[in-house]
This record gives structure tokens, C-alpha cells and sequence, in this order.
């Protein structure tokens, strides 16, 4: 487990310049000094990922959120206060403390205060806030533990090991303009936490009750490197050296080289939490050659699973 000392040698590389893996709740992060546009770059590098595609900034406290933004609104700061520290994130109108490569030339800047311990010790010890995407080369599969980023990123300078993250996807992204609340990307706080938190927020003047566009959401994302494809109970019979990936009891499992129960009950938060690590597992089983994964039906912390599923699946569709 990580210990001060290895927190203080990492965010005295943050302060460097470098670039450190740490645990959050969500999955593993790639961070840098998000005041320092050449350390961003870095991480833009290290990732491959495109420059047009903005980084979520990280902070300790809900005071930061004041330094990083332009114009904080009653909303943005009652939405911190109810669900910070946690994996909800809120894009607001930048303050031009931020370098224009974390938000990809945006005038908007996502922020949100990580629930893990050592995230948090590590930012205060660092001093600085931390812009930090996955810790994984940009599509593929997000890592939600130390493992999973040294297999993408093994040259990078420091990796934190927290163990296995427990939320097992990324934050819910919100953007507040005014008083108007749109979801961006679907996570574990769900549209009705939001809106029982504060009923009517997600209401647009159009009529509209939400829209989801955001740079960098493409439809193919979070792919593993075998193909995948989308498993139906149904399906008589799987290709040799296949790979089931299953949410729930099954009174006749599959016939297939392994199997992988990311829940025996359909426990959603529970398919989250296991949903990378199952599909990492399946991988790196030199003894699969494709993996089939159940779908999840699409209320609560589904609608995220299904996000993520769809976009893993994407590339590998056989009309793809
Ligand atoms: P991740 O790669 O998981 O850290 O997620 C970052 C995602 O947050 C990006 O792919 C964008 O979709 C979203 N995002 C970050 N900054 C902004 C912004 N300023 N406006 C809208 N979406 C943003
Ligand atoms: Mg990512």
C-alpha cells in the first residue's frame, strides 16, 4: 500500500514536470501539473491520445474549483457540495489560470475532487492541481489497477499503487452553463442522483431534458486488443478459445474456455467495479482468442456499463 514517502517522491516529480499513475475511485489516472502546459503535453504524448480530446483537472478542494474558473454559479458549487469528493465531474467557463492544452483550446475546464485517499494526499503534497486522464494508451482499455497502466504505459515515472480502484469506471461528466445542467458521459452518479439532488436541473429551454455532445466522446473507445463482441444467452454455440464475460447466474453456463462473473446477481455497481479488470483478465488469458460480454439492461449505473460496453464493441462489429 502507498505510504508518504511514496507520495512526496511523486508529487515531487509532479512539481518536476513528470508524470505520475495514481488510484482514484474511478480508474487509475496519468497526471501532471495542470499549470504546466509542457508536463500536459507529456501526458498527451505518453497516451497517444489526440490533442483535440480536454483533460479532466483534479483538486483537493472545492476552493480550487474558484482559481480554475471563470464564473462558478450556485449550481456548480451546491453540486460539489453534495457530491464531492466523488466521481462527478463539472465543466464550467475556464479562468485563464489553465492552459489551453488541458481543455484542447476550450473555453471550458472539467473539474472534479477524486474520493481516494492517496489521490487526495497526493495533490496536496504536489501543491498543485493535477490534469489527469486514464492511465492507459488513448482507446484502449481504462486500468483500474497499478498492473493494468504498467502494461500500456511502462515508461512513465512513477506509478502509485493504491490496489484495485472501486468504482471501476470513469466520473459522470456534467456541463453547467448558467443554471442548465447537461450530462456529457454517463458514470456511477446517475441522471436521478442528480435530479433528486436537485429536481428540474437537468431541464433545458429547448424542451429537451438532456444532449449528450463532448469533445473526445468517440463511438469506438475502451477496446481490449481481442476482438469483442456482445453475448446473447441465447447463442447456441462459441467460436473455440472463447471468452464469456456474464453479469449475473446462469443456470447453463456457456460453453467457452472461461468464464468471468463481473456479479452472480446483476449488482450493477458490482459490474462496474469488475467490468475493465474482467475484460483486462480475458486479454491477457494467452488461452483466449475472443471475448463475448453480456449486455446490462439501461437504468441506473447501466446506462454507464452499457457506454462503456457499446464503445469497447464498437470496432469489432462485423459490419466494422
Ligand atoms: P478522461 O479521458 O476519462 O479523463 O475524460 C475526459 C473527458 O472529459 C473528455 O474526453 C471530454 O469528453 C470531457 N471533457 C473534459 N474537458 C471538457 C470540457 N472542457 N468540455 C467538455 N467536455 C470535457
Ligand atoms: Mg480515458
Amino acid at each position: 500500500m502507498t505510504n508518504i514517502e511514496e507520495i512526496k517522491l511523486a508529487a515531487g516529480i509532479l512539481r518536476k514536470g513528470g508524470l505520475v499513475a495514481f488510484p482514484t475511485e474511478t480508474v487509475y489516472g496519468l497526471g501532471a501539473n495542470a499549470l504546466d502546459p509542457i508536463a500536459v503535453a507529456r501526458i498527451f504524448a505518453a497516451k497517444e491520445r489526440p490533442s483535440f480530446d480536454p483533460l479532466i483537472v483534479h483538486v483537493a478542494s472545492a476552493d480550487d474549483l474558484e482559481q480554475l474558473t471563470s464564473q462558478t454559479t450556485d449550481l456548480a458549487r451546491q453540486l460539489a457540495a453534495r457530491f464531492w469528493p466523488g466521481p462527478l465531474t463539472l465543466v464550467l467557463p475556464k479562468s485563464s489560470r489553465v492552459p489551453d492544452i488541458v481543455t484542447s483550446g476550450l473555453p471550458t475546464v472539467a473539474v472534479r475532487i477524486p474520493d481516494h485517499r492517496v489521490a487526495l494526499e497526493l495533490i496536496q503534497t504536489a501543491g498543485c492541481p493535477i490534469a489527469a486522464p486514464s492511465a492507459n494508451k488513448f482507446g484502449h482499455l481504462s486500468p483500474v489497477t497499478a498492473a493494468h497502466v504498467r502494461k500500456q504505459l511502462p515508461d512513465i515515472d512513477y506509478v502509485l499503487d493504491g490496489g484495485k480502484t472501486s468504482v471501476g469506471i470513469e466520473s459522470t461528466i456534467v456541463s453547467l452553463e448558467g443554471n442548465a445542467c447537461t450530462l456529457l458521459r454517463p458514470g456511477k452518479i446517475t441522471l436521478q442522483d442528480i435530479e433528486t439532488a436537485f429536481p428540474g436541473v437537468f431541464e433545458l429551454q429547448d424542451g429537451k431534458t438532456e444532449k449528450i455532445v463532448a469533445p473526445g466522446l468517440l463511438k469506438s473507445h475502451y477496446s481490449p486488443t481481442k476482438p469483442l463482441h456482445l453475448y446473447d444467452r441465447q447463442q447456441p454455440e462459441l467460436p473455440p478459445a472463447s471468452g464469456v464475460i456474464l453479469h449475473g447466474h446462469a443456470d447453463h453456463e456457456p460453453e467457452c474456455r472461461r468464464i468471468i462473473y463481473t456479479s452472480y446477481n446483476q449488482n450493477y455497481l458490482e459490474t462496474a467495479a469488475h467490468l475493465f479488470s474482467s475484460l483486462h483478465a480475458m486479454e491477457d488469458d494467452p488461452g483466449i482468442r475472443q471475448i463475448f460480454i453480456e449486455p446490462v439492461e439501461e437504468h441506473g449505473v447501466g446506462r454507464a456499463i452499457m457506454d462503456r460496453i457499446n464503445k469497447a464493441v464498437y470496432q469489432y462489429r462485423k459490419e466494422a
